[in-house]
């Protein structure tokens, strides 16, 4: 049975990591880091482990296998 639609179209690896959608801006203050603000990313994004290649998770979704997002210049 074939499983390709579950792996990397670039390539071809099956993990894939998530990158979180809020930082923390860090100031260092009395010999320790505090948080002077944090910030939240339009959305969560799906990066492949192996090569890096951004996945589109709502098309994958959609599609049922995985999708890369076609970046544009
Ligand atoms: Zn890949």
């Amino acid at each position: 049975m074939s499983t390709t639609h579950k792996i990397c179209p670039a390539c071809g690896s099956d993990e894939f990591v998530s990158t979180p959608n809020r930082y923390d801006v860090l100031a260092f203050e009395e010999s320790k880091f505090e948080v002077v603000d944090s910030h939240f990313t339009d959305e969560e994004t799906v990066t492949c482990r192996e090569c890096g290649e951004v996945v589109d998770i709502e098309e994958s979704e959609r599609q049922g296998k995985i999708v890369l997002k076609v970046l544009t210049p």
